[in-house]
């Protein structure tokens, strides 16, 4: 990870003194280098490298950090200055009904993200109403009113025929009458950017005065989303921007360009095809992932939503100190489960996107249950020192349990598996980001 990398560059200062022009030189380098690779656009990456510069030189590197980790911090407190530091909500001011107007390239995944927003609406008990104002494809309105339909949200009866504004317009009187309260306009792409289209959104925007206009852009196209966003924000002036298939391998370059760039925030982003998957976008998260550190708060916060308080905390200090016991695991195979799978848990820490090994580390009732019968066979002492579980130990642990010494040694590997993430996550370089959630 960048982070490591930055420790290495950082070596020989220690601990105290000021951040050299040479060897912050040297530590930029590295984010310059992780800064593209993240497919951040090269003008933003520039301007980037420079502000952090000037920032770092002369400063004085904290007692409780390497000047490795001093840099990493100021690096990641701009990244998080420049993603801006709130999440942002759709704009909804103005008189009942308002509108919502989605506007983008063609495949981009408006039509997609209009479902999704009304999903995200009715579930905020809002009553949300779908118009579809692309009439250049026949499929398009088709698209929206099966979308529709599955999801229980009313649909305007647009034609080919119709003009967009008109369809636009019409659209506020029927969502009024429906008694519906926020127009979603899923309006028309194009392949390439394209004048004609341009001037005929601004004629829509002009026509039903929106309260908020998104772009949404395609996360895969890297660096083009950033000409694509310019343009679209000086015809329209656009609300915010919804970057759409972050669950490909995009790595979030895309949204420090667009914000840098237009100065527009990122409201949301879509994280697969089906209508639930859109999510808040959560700017201080595409800092760490940029960084490398992988999705380390998302993975927090989903832990601590589903154990209580006090456990969460007697685990952290566990996990802390890597005395995380057999016993424990038993305990924690029954918290990861209400969780989601706990391949799901390990992909969101850093380093262990790609590691295949985990993806059988699932388990379902009955492993549960045999799981806890292992555990209880197993003598206090064996419980905190797994090492001592020899051959004899097995063969008696899977008889007390009526289970087979298979199970006992894949209860085993999977644990000394979980032993091993955590160490790594206690060594992550995660340190110096003031969380305070982790070593
Ligand atoms: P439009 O032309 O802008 O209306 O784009 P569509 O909504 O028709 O989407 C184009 C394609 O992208 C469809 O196959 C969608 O299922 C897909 N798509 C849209 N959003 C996402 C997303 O967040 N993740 C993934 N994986 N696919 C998406
Ligand atoms: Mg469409």
């Amino acid at each position: 990870s960048l982070s490591s990398r930055l420790e290495g560059v950082f070596k020989k200062l220690k601990g105290h003194g000021k951040l050299t022009e040479k060897n912050v030189e040297e530590g930029l380098r590295e984010v310059r280098m992780a800064l593209l690779e993240a497919d951040v656009h090269y003008r933003v990456a520039k301007k980037f490298i420079a502000d952090v510069k000037a920032r770092a030189l002369g400063q004085e590197v904290m007692k409780s950090l390497t000047p490795g980790q001093q840099v990493v911090k100021i690096v990641n407190e701009e990244l998080t200055r420049l993603m801006g530091e709130s999440l942002e909500d759709l704009n909804l001011s103005g008189t009942r009904p308002v509108s919502v107007m989605l506007v983008g390239l063609q495949g981009s995944g408006k039509t997609t993200t209009s479902g999704k927003l009304a999903v995200y609406l009715k579930k905020k008990g809002k009553k949300p109403y779908l118009v579809p104002a692309d009439v250049y494809r026949p499929a398009a309105i088709d698209q929206l009113k099966k979308l529709g339909g599955q999801i229980g949200v009313p649909v305007f009866p647009s034609e080919t025929e119709m003009d967009p504004v008109e369809i636009c317009d019409k659209a506020r009187t029927a969502a009024q009458k429906a008694g519906c309260d926020v127009l979603l306009l899923d309006t028309a792409g194009r392949l390439h950017l394209d004048a004609e289209l341009m001037a005929e959104l601004v004629r829509i925007r002009d026509a039903v005065m929106p309260s908020d206009i998104l772009l949404v852009a395609d996360a895969m196209t890297g660096q083009d989303a950033v000409n694509i966003s310019e343009s679209f924000d000086k015809a329209l002036d656009l609300g915010g921007v919804i970057l759409s298939k972050m669950d490909g391998d995009a790595r979030g370059g895309a949204a420090l360009s667009i914000r840098a760039i237009t100065g527009k925030p990122i409201k949301f982003i879509g994280v697969g095809e089906k209508l639930t998957q859109l999510e808040a976008f959560h700017p201080d998260r595409i800092a760490s992932s940029i960084l490398g550190m992988g999705d380390v708060l998302t993975l927090i916060e989903k832990a601590q939503s589903v154990m209580d308080e006090e456990k969460a905390v007697e685990l952290e200090k566990k996990l802390r100190k890597s005395q995380f016991t057999l016993e424990d695991f038993k305990d924690q195979m029954v918290q990861i489960r209400k969780m989601g799978s706990l391949g799901d848990l390990i992909g969101m820490i850093p380093g262990m996107k790609t590691n295949k090994q985990f993806k059988n580390l699932d388990v379902d009732e009955t492993e549960l249950v045999r799981i806890e019968a292992i555990i209880n066979s197993m003598t206090p002492h064996e419980r905190s020192h797994h090492q001592v579980i020899n051959g004899s130990r097995r063969k008696r642990i899977a008889r007390g349990s009526g289970t087979q010494v298979q199970d006992v040694n894949r209860l085993l590997k999977n644990y000394t598996q979980v032993m091993k993430m955590i160490k790594k996550l206690n060594k992550g370089g995660i340190r110096g980001f003031g969380r305070g959630m982790l070593p």
